[in-house]
Parts: C-alpha cells; structure tokens; sequence
C-alpha cells in the first residue's frame, strides 16, 4: 500500500517553477530517499506533503488522506523534522521536545529520556543557547520520541557530527525494523545510501530517476583493468566499451552495465592474466547528472 502518492504535482513561487510534475510513491514500510542538490526542490515537495504549503497542481494523497485540507489529522499520524530548524528560542530544548511530542501520539518519558543519552543532549538549556547541531538533535529526539506511523525528515543530518549521524541512522534503522515508514530528503549521496531501499533523484524541480540503488547502478559503467598474454585488439569496435587505453599486454577501460559479459568473454581470447574491476559508484552518475553543480555542493559540505 502506498504510504504517499504524488501525481503531477507542480508549485510556483511567483512565475519560478520550483516543482514540474513531480511524481512519488512511496509504500509502506519502506525508507526512502529523496535526493538532489541545493535549490533542487526537495523542501518545496516536503511542505506541500505536510500541508504546510499549498500545491498549484496535482495530486497529493498521504496517507489516505489530503495534506492541506486533513492536515491536524494527519499530524498527528506523523513527525517531522524540517530542514531549517527555527525552534522557540525562548524554552528549553527538553520542553521542546516535550511539547511536539506529546501533539503527536505515543508520547512515552523511558524512550525520551533514552534518546536524550544517545545523542547526548542536555536538555535543560534554551533553545537560543544551543549550537546548530545541537538544535537540530532537538529536533530529531521531538520527531523520534513520537510513535507514528510515518517519519518524514528534512536533510536530517546538516550540522550533526559523524557520530550523531550514527546514531541517526542507527535510529531510523530501528524505525524501518518497526515497520515504519521514512522519507528522507539528503544531498548527501552516501547518506541515503546506507540508509534507503529506494530513492528518487530530484534536479530543478523535475525527478530525473527513481528505483533502488542496484537499479540506478545499471545506468553507470564498470571500469576494468586487464593484463592479458596477447595485447588485446579491437577493443574500440566492441558496443558498450568506452574509453579503452591499450599499452601492449595492459589494457584499460569502461563499459555498460548491460555489455559486461560479451566483453569479458571477448577479452578471454587474448588469455587472461589478471582482471581487476571496479564497480560504478553513484558518485559518478551523480556527477553525469548534475555536473560541476554536485562537485561543489560536495566541497561545500566538507568545508562545513
Ligand atoms: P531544496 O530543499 O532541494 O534545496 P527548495 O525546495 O528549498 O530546494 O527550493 C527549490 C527552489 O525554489 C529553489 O530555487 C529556491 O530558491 C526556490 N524557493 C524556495 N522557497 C521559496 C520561496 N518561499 N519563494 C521563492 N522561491 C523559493
Ligand atoms: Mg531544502
């Protein structure tokens, strides 16, 4: 069953279009992954999901129902975690979480207090005291806190050291063990990697794919590396083969997803000494994506 079903939908800010069409559905249980750089549109699709924005067209059913006209019940069904996290400065972070945990269901102090240890916040300070990072652990423990049936959360990790990342994904792991659903906006690759069954890449306000990560692996190229007793000949002429560099009896080069086997069969011919081959990273259809916007938003994360 679908958890969230999103048909055509289409927002504009003024004459911009930030969203064309976007098409997602999401099943129950599943974690999944909403991928795609700065300004990509991810936000924008995560708001008018929570009812906190108004589609212009389209179809957008959660959970059985319509986020902007259902919307007090469907929070109630559901935690969220936003991207920009702007919290009451004026309580605490312990009264935070306090607070929009218990308009959720499922309130319980044992697991508040048990998250408050994982992520080793101090919740007596106020919120206007805290570091980003540490606002944002509000934010996770208010959404973490609740027992719903659906997680939505909003590039979920920004600010957070790579230990409390751990602790995030071993969180929304236990999630997933629980049958929950999670939906996870990231422009971290790696991220959604460790973490989703399937993910949707989002580029200025259109999905450009969508499927699990071995089936977006079928889009890139393997690269190998040979050593063969004879130098190989014809390499060029071989459909699927990209880039060969043959020097004697060493010979490099990159190929299809879907041509590997006739390839490798045509090389064994020249007797194989030794094959090394090295799968595709989703860094690199990234980068045949998005080009030099991915590589920078990229650098720009690590010099966060
Ligand atoms: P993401 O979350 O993927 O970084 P957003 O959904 O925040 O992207 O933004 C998508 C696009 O819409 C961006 O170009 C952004 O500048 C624009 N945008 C977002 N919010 C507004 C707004 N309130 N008014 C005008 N433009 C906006
Ligand atoms: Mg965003």
């Amino acid at each position: 069953m679908s958890i969230i079903k999103v048909k055509n939908l289409t927002k504009y800010y003024g004459k911009f279009k930030a969203l064309d069409k976007i098409n997602l559905s999401i099943k129950e249980g599943e974690v999944f992954g909403f991928i795609g750089p700065n300004g990509a549109g991810k936000s924008t699709t995560l708001r008018i999901l929570l009812g906190l924005l108004r589609k212009d067209d389209g179809e957008v059913v959660l959970m059985g129902k319509d986020p902007w006209h259902d919307a007090v019940e469907l929070h109630r069904k559901l935690a969220y975690v936003p991207g920009e996290v702007n919290l009451w400065p004026n309580l605490t972070g312990g009264e935070v979480i306090d607070l929009l945990g218990r308009l959720r269901g499922g309130f319980k102090s044992e697991r508040r207090e048990e998250l408050l240890k994982r992520f080793k916040l101090d919740p007596t300070k106020k919120c206007s005291a805290y570091s980003t990072g540490n606002r944002q652990k509000v934010a996770l423990i208010a959404a973490l806190v609740s027992d719903v049936d659906l997680y939505i959360f909003d590039e979920p990790t920004i600010g957070l050291d790579p230990l409390m990342e751990g602790i995030f994904r071993q969180c929304v792991k236990e999630l997933k063990k629980a049958g929950k659903t999670i939906l996870l906006s990231s422009h971290i690759l790696a991220e959604v990697e460790a973490l989703c069954d399937r993910v949707s890449i989002i580029r200025e306000g259109k999905i450009i794919e969508t499927g699990t990560f071995s089936d977006l692996r079928h889009l890139t190229r393997t690269s190998i590396t040979v050593d063969t007793i004879q130098p190989i000949t014809g390499l060029e002429n071989l459909e699927g083969v990209h880039n060969p560099v043959v020097e004697d009896t060493h010979a490099h080069f990159n190929v299809d997803a879907e041509k590997i086997d006739p390839v490798i069969r045509y090389i064994t011919q020249f007797g194989v000494r030794s094959l090394l081959s090295t799968p595709p990273t989703l860094e690199e259809l990234f980068i045949r994506y998005y080009g030099d916007e991915y590589i920078s938003s990229q650098q720009e994360m690590s010099e966060e």
